[in-house]
């Protein structure tokens, strides 16, 4: 006989499989899957590979969206910026070497940054069930 009380959502119900946030976070940043640890998370610069070649885990169901890009500006600002007014207060540079050592470093460090924190943002959606990532998804919520 089936049950026909509403499935209520509990903390107990997402308890399935221990998914640690940051081991996941930490194996997304390297560029790995976040379950395994193994598996290669990307298959060009900024595209998630299908699934894990390791433990098969399927990674599109991530939203990473814009997230990244504006986690690499916010964290390549919070560099560059701080620098640039200690340097222009202390030192007097000509323009030409100002923007031709903060243009390119801004440039690589964003680039550079770019695919480690969409891993990040994978792992943590991965960690946390979100979108397509919960085996166990609560009923009445339609797919992403
Ligand atoms: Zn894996």
């Amino acid at each position: 006989m089936v049950s026909t009380a509403p499935k209520i959502w509990t903390r107990e119900t997402g308890l399935v499989e221990k998914r640690d946030v940051f081991a996941a976070m930490r194996r997304g940043f390297r560029g790995r899957c976040p379950r395994c640890g193994e598996g290669k998370l990307f298959r060009a610069f900024l595209k998630t590979a299908d699934n894990c070649s390791k433990c098969g885990l399927d990674f599109t169901p991530h939203r990473a969206d814009d997230l990244p890009a504006y986690l690499v500006i916010v964290i390549v600002g919070h560099i560059v910026v701080p620098s640039i007014l200690w340097i222009e207060t202390n030192y007097t540079t000509p323009v030409w070497i100002s923007f031709a050592a903060y243009l390119p470093f801004t440039f690589v460090a964003s680039l550079a940054l770019l695919q480690p924190v969409k891993g990040a943002v994978v792992g943590l959606q991965w960690a946390l069930r979100m979108h397509g990532f919960d085996e166990n998804p609560p009923d009445g919520i339609p797919p992403v």
